[in-house]
């Protein structure tokens, strides 16, 4: 599927900051969408359902999915999360940005959809960073924190499946590399024409949407 729109995939190892990045980069760039998940797991303290995930029971996830009505989803630390297809589809069809927030295993398959697709890996500075971060965040239990530090080292072996890495050591240095990735992503040819409709008719060049 080509699309003058751009589609952003993050992911990471939990606790690298991914969350932290994603909400700084949406903050300055209203433009881009963040396509909202669906999850099974419970909601943590200060997260409201409809903003950071639509939170379902595993019934109505299975339902969701049966129904084909995720793009992909996957099953990521004892818990299903899925990518809505309904709300990505139709932001594509208006050649508008879209960002996803998701693990390795459902990047595999959004990959498969969206050839075009800008995926980027985000990696702690250190292990022992990555453990400080996720104790410090205070929102998940010793078992949760536990097990998401287990699952760390296999998610980071599947960072070379992505095209960007970026090391948040320094957060604003991290979010200024993800800007300039977004920046660029920008001046790709559909973008482009499709931003500068008037001047590439002028020039009789224009952007057929394949
Ligand atoms: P609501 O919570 O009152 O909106 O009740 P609904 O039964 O309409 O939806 C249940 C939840 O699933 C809501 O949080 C929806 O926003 C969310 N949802 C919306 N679209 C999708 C989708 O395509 N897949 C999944 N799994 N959930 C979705
Ligand atoms: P993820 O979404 O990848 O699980 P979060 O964005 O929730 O990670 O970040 C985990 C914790 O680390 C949060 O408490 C966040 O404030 C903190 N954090 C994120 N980036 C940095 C950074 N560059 N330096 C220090 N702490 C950070
Ligand atoms: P958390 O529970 O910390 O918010 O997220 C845990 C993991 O689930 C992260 O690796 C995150 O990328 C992944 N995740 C979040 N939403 C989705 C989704 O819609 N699909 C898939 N496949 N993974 C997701």
């Amino acid at each position: 599927m080509k699309y003058p729109g751009n589609v952003f995939m993050i992911s990471a190892p939990s606790g690298a900051g991914k969350s932290s990045l994603v909400n700084a980069l949406l903050k300055k760039h209203t433009d881009i969408h963040l396509s909202i998940s669906c999850t099974t797991r419970p909601a943590r303290p200060g997260e409201i359902n409809g903003r950071e995930y639509h939170f379902v029971s595993v019934d109505e996830f299975s339902q969701w999915r049966d129904e084909n009505n995720l793009l992909e989803w996957a099953e990521v630390h004892g818990n299903y999360y899925g990518t809505p297809r309904s709300f990505v589809e139709e932001k594509i069809k208006n050649g508008e940005n879209i960002l996803l927030e998701i693990d390795w295993q459902g990047a595999r398959q959004v990959r498969k959809q969206f050839p075009d697709i800008i995926d980027i890996f985000i990696l702690p500075p250190s292990v022992d960073e990555l453990e400080k971060r996720l104790r410090n965040r205070g929102q998940d239990s010793d078992s949760v924190i536990s097990r998401r530090l287990l699952a760390a080292s296999s998610e980071i072996a599947h960072a070379d499946e992505f095209e960007y890495v970026i090391i948040n050591d320094c957060f604003d240095t991290a979010l200024a590399q993800l800007e300039q990735i977004v920046a660029t992503a920008g001046l790709r040819y559909p973008s482009q024409a499709v931003k500068n409709h008037k001047l590439f008719a002028e020039l009789g060049i224009s952007y057929i949407s394949k």
